[in-house]
């Protein structure tokens, strides 16, 4: 296409690749496409499944080279940007989790927190192993690679910024999630432009269709997964998709070759109900640092919305009735201490009982202590209490409950301040 052989070289020359590419000088990536699908479709094993959050939202961030002096500004990011960005993603409450964590929450096997992150490095970058990498671990927060085998060190495009086996071997052993990326990062659908490499010959490119085509693609999506298998004993079964461009045929082909998920470069939340063959990342540019900051909007912030709220265990507040007591009467004195939750705003203080409401309860200053005395009956036969406070602009909650029957023998006592939850 014409199109494409006049954005080819300019691609390598600027450096603007759009989402994984291979940078100029670790050996020309190929063409700017799409390609792979998510694979999946291990068969659903179904077994009575935790509680998972389903309204939980993920973004997955994706970077290439970390470097001070920036030429190539679609793939590179300033070390301390990145760790910059690493901050503020702890800063906001955004828990980074594993790859594997969000795969097992997709399958409703775990939950993960409301507002998640994963971190992905893409093409295999010896800056990811030798920059990035020590931020990673300085925040204890899990990584995952996308390899493209031949970019490997050694390998026909891996020159020498390229990472290495031993690099990759050393991140498998600390924790690394390390999946796939093609074999040579290149547009992976029929009929479009490609460059065939060979050792120690020239690249040519080519436009490959039917059975020769078919070929390179098993070559492309199956064999990159058999290789980092073998050569790093891992499981693999993601794929990260060059560019974002793949089809159906493509899908379905990394589907067969056991790929469990598929991904792309078109940034969005990502929820329980995503379709696991096109999970879309925020690729980071070092010229667009908008990007980082609206991917983490996509996922709300943590001055709104339930999950800004941090739950505090009521046996801290020495709560009476406690939680799981029996009281007999149905005009209990409800009491709590909140002077272990630090310093208080008193206006913010709120205490809601279930079939009451918000009840206006007193607090005393001096003790810490929240009272409210039911001056009307409760009916039912257990009763809930909210109490709720901020602290230092954070808003804490607590929950308890207990029940109530006024028929008990004189063994129920009321409030047993000691017993535990
Ligand atoms: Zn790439």
């Amino acid at each position: 296409m014409l199109i494409r052989s006049a954005v080819f070289p300019l691609l390598l020359a600027s450096g603007l690749v759009l989402c994984n590419s291979a940078p100029a000088a670790k050996a020309p990536a190929a063409s700017p496409s799409a390609t792979a699908s998510p694979a999946a479709a291990s068969p659903a094993l179904k077994t009575t499944k935790p509680v998972v959050d389903q309204t939980a939202q993920t973004i997955i961030l994706c970077y290439h080279r970390f470097v001070d002096k920036i030429r190539y500004p679609g793939t590179e990011i300033r070390p301390a940007d990145f760790e910059a960005q690493m901050k503020a993603l702890k800063d906001h409450g955004i828990t980074v989790i594993g790859m594997q964590d969000f795969l097992a929450w997709k399958r409703g096997e775990k939950s993960i927190p409301p507002r998640c992150a994963i971190i992905s490095f893409d093409d295999g970058w010896k800056s990811q192993y030798e920059v990035a990498w020590p931020i990673m671990k300085k925040y204890g927060y899990p990584l995952t690679l996308f390899i493209y085998t031949e970019g490997v060190r050694g390998g026909l495009l891996g020159g020498g910024e390229a990472i290495t086996w031993e690099q990759l071997a050393d991140m498998r052993d600390n924790g690394v999630d390390i999946e796939a990326h093609t074999a040579t990062h290149q547009d992976l659908r029929e009929g479009h432009s490609i460059m065939e490499f060979a050792a120690g010959a020239k690249k040519t490119k080519k436009k490959l269709t039917g059975p020769e085509y078919e070929q390179w693609l098993q070559n492309e999506v199956v064999a990159p997964k058999q290789l980092l298998e073998q050569r790093l004993a891992i499981k693999v079964n993601c794929f990260a998709v060059p560019f974002g461009n793949y089809n159906d045929h493509v899908k379905e082909v990394a589907r067969n070759a056991g790929y469990e998920a598929m991904f792309t470069v078109y940034g969005q939340a990502l929820t329980y109900n995503s379709p696991l063959d096109s999970l879309g990342r925020y690729a980071i540019e070092a010229n667009k640092p908008k990007v980082f900051e609206s991917a983490m909007k996509t996922i709300g912030t943590s001055t709104g919305g339930a999950s800004a709220v941090a739950e505090v265990g009521s046996t801290n507040l020495s709560t009476q009735p406690a939680d799981g007591d029996t009281v007999r009467t149905a005009l209990p004195l409800i009491k709590a201490n909140v002077s272990s939750l630090g310093q208080i705003d008193p206006g913010s203080l709120q205490m809601r009982v279930s079939g009451l409401g918000v009840v206006p309860a007193t607090y005393d200053g001096k003790t810490g202590t929240v009272t409210y005395q039911v001056t009307q009956k409760l009916r039912e036969k257990s009763c809930t209490v909210i109490l709720s406070a901020k602290s230092e602009g954070k808003k804490i909650e607590a929950h308890w409950t207990f029940g109530i029957d006024e028929t008990a023998a004189t063994t129920s006592t009321s409030p047993s301040p000691t017993r535990k939850k």
